[in-house]
């Protein structure tokens, strides 16, 4: 049992660096001015709390995918990763290695653009619920008559603002030309939908649908970068293709045995956030590296 536990990452610490941001999965610190180093913990949230136990692997999948994703779109959007070789990471880090290995990012430090670009191809979550009741979701109309889980004639830009706390907000396309600018805002939108597009695009052939994800982008001295984590699942609705059935809440392809479990005991949803039985650790590990391996096509490294 205690060798199970070591190998799930919850708290980093590395006494060396400040503390920038620590959310729900990852701990960032600040390497230098110009710098910083994102590592994916293991821990896990649903329905918005971190529950007490992690998944193995979880942490170096979400980095791996990410890492995907930033090398599979660099010819259309540059991004922010310096490199995720932590034998390249400051010489003071080596003593970490075993908390940063295959889950951490040394990243450019971006002045963050304060509006998240949430991109749709399918009507799930606040898209289904907001379409529901208007007919249109962030000011966007959508033909009548479709279903939860429905595929878009066309996938939707949908941004939102960051919340300090709770849920973030979808807003109009035009309250975002408020907060970002005309220009930049439309360079988003489009960047947005053509990455959504080559990555859904590409993942649905390796039998996983990407129905929404959300992207941020910050500036560097370079220009404009695309931040954060990319196109996981914890960014991201995945939905196995094969089990697909619209009219319906989807089956999430990582997060099922976790949800299953909090339904099963009925947990209320309030603090503290139960933790998991071994087997559903188990199963979930494996779904996020079967998540991996189907898109890239090769083992967890
Ligand atoms: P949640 O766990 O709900 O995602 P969170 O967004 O506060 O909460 P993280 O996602 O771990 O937690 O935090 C990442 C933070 O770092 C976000 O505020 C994000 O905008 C910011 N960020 C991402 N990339 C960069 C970057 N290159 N430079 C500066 N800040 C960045
Ligand atoms: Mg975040």
């Amino acid at each position: 049992d205690s060798v199970k536990q070591s190998a799930v990452l919850l708290h980093t610490d590395i006494p060396e660096l400040e503390l920038y941001a620590s959310g729900k999965v990852r701990d960032i610190y600040k390497v230098d001015s110009d710098h910083l180093l994102f590592i994916a913990s293991d821990r896990i949230s649903a329905f918005d709390y971190v529950l007490a136990s992690g998944i193995p692997e979880k942490g170096r999948v979400l980095t791996q995918i990410s890492l995907f994703w930033f090398d599979f779109l660099k010819n259309i959007v540059d991004n922010h990763l310096v490199t995720a070789d932590v034998n390249k990471f400051p010489a003071e880090l080596k003593a970490h290695e075993a908390q940063l290995h295959g889950r951490s990012m040394l990243v450019q430090h971006a002045q963050m653009i304060q509006v998240e670009c949430v991109v749709r191809g399918y009507l799930s979550g606040s898209g289904w619920k907001e379409y529901k009741k208007d007919g249109a979701v962030c000011g966007i109309e959508l033909p009548k008559g479709l279903q939860e889980s429905d595929k878009l004639p066309e996938p939707i830009f949908t941004p939102a603002t960051k919340a300090q706390t709770g849920h973030d907000e979808n807003i109009s396309f035009d309250r975002m030309v408020q907060v970002t600018g005309g220009d930049l805002s439309e360079k988003l939108r489009e960047v947005s939908i053509k990455i959504y597009k080559a990555a859904a695009d590409y993942a649905l052939t390796k039998g996983i649908i990407i129905a929404d994800t959300k992207f941020e982008f910050g500036m560097t001295p370079k220009g404009l970068v695309l931040a954060d984590e990319v196109l996981t699942p914890d960014s991201s609705r995945f939905w196995p293709v094969d089990k697909y059935k619209p009219g319906m809440t989807q089956e999430s392809f990582d997060k099922q045995y976790v949800r299953d479990y909090l339904e099963d005991i009925k947990w209320n949803k309030q603090p503290p956030a139960p933790g998991l039985p071994e087997e559903v650790q188990a199963k979930t590990s494996e779904k996020y590296v079967e998540a991996y391996r189907r898109l890239t096509g090769h083992d967890l490294p």
